[in-house]
């Protein structure tokens, strides 16, 4: 206890460290077994060691706190076009390679999207921001299949776990990022908007070389060893792949304008660039084959996006249960004040569903990449799964996304006015806060995964694996079975674009639920249907009175 010549500081909670935030965290690992039964944990607790440890964590801090400074010329007036992180933002995409969260799912076997993505939601409790560059590489992996010559190149880089933070040829590198650059200042949603203009430069061993003239207006991760860039070619938009250097040894000229001066994301860099005419890229695809690639690529961050903020609420969960234990008001302890268990264990409900829906979203993905037939992971229907990796990628990236604004401005509000404050970066909630609503508006904006599902919708008969889908809650809880009655008739008989974000909301709820049901408890499944299916989704602590508070806070306590 400390003190001080005028009071004693009293009844303020303990600063959060040093717990296995994997061991701690009950609704993963449940998820976990009934995705995938046989799995060995023992990566993923030594990774929720690190990352909750307190040395970590401090890095954490230290990587929002001091912003990524660009240097875009040298004293001499050359230009360079750098941008120096603190040590510590090294220190965690070092932590975060390590751990495979980038390349490498693409080269394990059967199960690893999965496993990925949970050590991608327990990396997000240590620090969000360092994941774009992590996450983009994932993304972008398969994607460079389409130029064999590329891939040979660079594959085993984009999978290696020693980060190398130089800014050198990839060649003589331990490990590679790979960003993206979409977004132009007349079109981020419509990149059909893009007017970057591709010219053709001759064939090469990478295969057909061009050289690029316009800009980016967003384009994160500058420091990324190579980016899969936008352009029109003749052909039409088309996808190109830019390094940093060339193979030859030279600096590509990639021209970084200016950082993003941006409410959250702190410790990761998002700048404006320019192509000058003598920006070197290469082929990626056919041309005209733009859009198509983009959306593979956009899939899996948008996985993230979801993954991410479910890891995101997780850790806003922990910190205001963790706070309101702590804490006494009124004679109580916070956590032990009725309307403040109400609170809480509709937060905890929300996080546990968040973390089943992206979860599943990640065995979609994973089945319709691996040998469905595979050891170690729960009987699939490839079919199905990929209907469900088209169907869920819209909603996960929409609801979980959604929801996790609201989420964070909730749990920080257990904290008090605590909650609020930054004090030098060990705010982590107003961290979290901050970060919250960019996982919405990037990697397509909430309205445009509404209108992707609208589109998803005339792929395959979603109908009938929605069915499938919610059949083992089917019976369980009316109002289950009211709201999903009405699916068909709003799939089969079209949904106007006006209400898409309405039915995106109810398959969210209506999967989370019987996902809940499938590898939840009882109170968990009741308490979700009865305060999300029954009536629309509100603010938190709404819970009906009789609900299980204690059961549900008692399965979300963080150790
Ligand atoms: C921190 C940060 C980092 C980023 N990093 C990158 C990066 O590395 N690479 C990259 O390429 N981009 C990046 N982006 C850009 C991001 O992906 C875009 O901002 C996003 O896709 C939205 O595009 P826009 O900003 O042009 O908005 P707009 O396309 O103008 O959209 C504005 C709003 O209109 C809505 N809207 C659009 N069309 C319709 C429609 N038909 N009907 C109804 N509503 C509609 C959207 O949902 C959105 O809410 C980044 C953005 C941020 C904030």
């Amino acid at each position: 206890m400390s003190t001080s010549g005028t009071h004693e500081v009293l009844n303020q909670s303990t600063p959060w460290f040093g717990a296995n935030l994997f061991d701690g965290n009950r609704a993963m690992q449940d998820a976990l077994a009934f995705h995938l039964p046989a799995h060995d944990a023992t990566r993923l607790a030594a990774l929720g060691c690190e990352a909750g440890s307190a040395e970590l964590q401090t890095h954490a801090r230290l990587a929002n706190l001091h912003k990524p400074q660009l240097r875009s010329h040298d004293r001499f007036g050359h230009r360079v076009d750098l941008v120096e992180f603190h040590p510590s933002y090294h220190v965690l995409l070092g932590a975060a390679l390590r751990h495979g969260l980038h390349g490498t799912p693409w080269q394990r076997g059967p199960g690893a999207h999965i496993e990925r993505a949970a050590a991608f939601m327990l990396f997000t409790e240590l620090e969000p921001s360092v994941l774009c560059p992590v996450s983009m590489t994932y993304a972008v992996t398969p994607t460079l299949r389409a130029n064999p010559a590329l891939y040979a190149a660079w594959g085993a880089g984009l999978a290696a776990t020693q980060y190398d933070p130089h800014f050198a040829p990839a060649s003589g590198k331990s490990a590679l990022t790979v960003g993206m650059g979409m977004t132009e200042k007349q079109g981020g949603s419509d990149v059909r908007a893009n007017t970057t203009a591709a010219v053709f430069d001759g064939d090469t061993p990478w295969g057909r070389a061009y050289r690029l003239t316009g800009h980016k207006w967003f384009m994160s991760a500058p420091m990324c060893d190579a980016f899969l860039v936008l352009a029109q070619a003749p052909g039409g938009l088309s996808c190109f792949f830019v390094p940093r250097w060339r193979p030859d040894g030279s600096v590509n000229p990639i021209r970084i304008q200016r950082l993003k001066d941006k409410l959250g994301n702190h410790a990761n860099a998002s700048s404006e660039v320019e192509f000058d005419g003598q920006t070197s890229a290469w082929l990626v695809g056919d041309e005209g084959r733009g859009v198509p690639q983009i959306l593979a690529m956009g899939a899996l961050t948008r996985l993230d996006c979801a993954l991410g903020t479910a890891g995101l609420m997780r850790q806003a969960l922990t910190l205001a249960i963790h706070h309101t234990r702590e804490r006494w008001a009124f004679g109580k302890r916070l956590a032990e004040q009725p309307l403040m268990k109400n609170v809480l264990a509709d937060l905890a409900i929300e996080s546990e569903a968040a973390t089943a829906l992206a979860l599943r979203l990640a065995r979609a993905i994973d089945a319709s990449e691996k040998d469905s037939a595979a050891p170690g992971r729960a009987r699939v229907d490839p079919g199905h799964e990929a209907v469900m990796r088209r169907v869920l990628t819209p909603i996960a990236k929409f609801w979980i996304c959604k929801r996790g604004a609201a989420f964070s401005q909730e749990a920080m509000e257990c904290l008090g006015g605590n909650g609020y404050v930054e004090e030098g970066g060990e705010g982590v909630m107003a961290r979290i806060y901050r970060e919250m609503p960019l996982n919405s508006i990037w990697e397509g904006a909430g309205n445009i995964m509404a209108l992707d599902l609208l589109r998803a919708l005339r792929s395959a008969d979603v109908a009938a694996a929605l069915a499938q889908e919610l059949a083992p809650a089917r019976g369980e809880h009316a109002a289950f079975d009211r709201l999903a009655d009405t699916l068909p008739l709003r799939i089969d008989g079209g949904t106007d674009e006006a209400q898409a974000r309405s039915l995106v909301r109810d398959i969210a709820l209506l999967v989370q639920a019987a996902l809940l049901r499938q590898h939840s408890t009882d109170a968990v499944f009741g308490a979700f249907c009865s305060s999300r299916l029954a009536s629309a989704a509100d603010v938190f602590g709404l819970l009906p009175a009789g609900a299980p508070f204690d059961a549900l806070i008692e399965r979300a306590l963080p150790h």
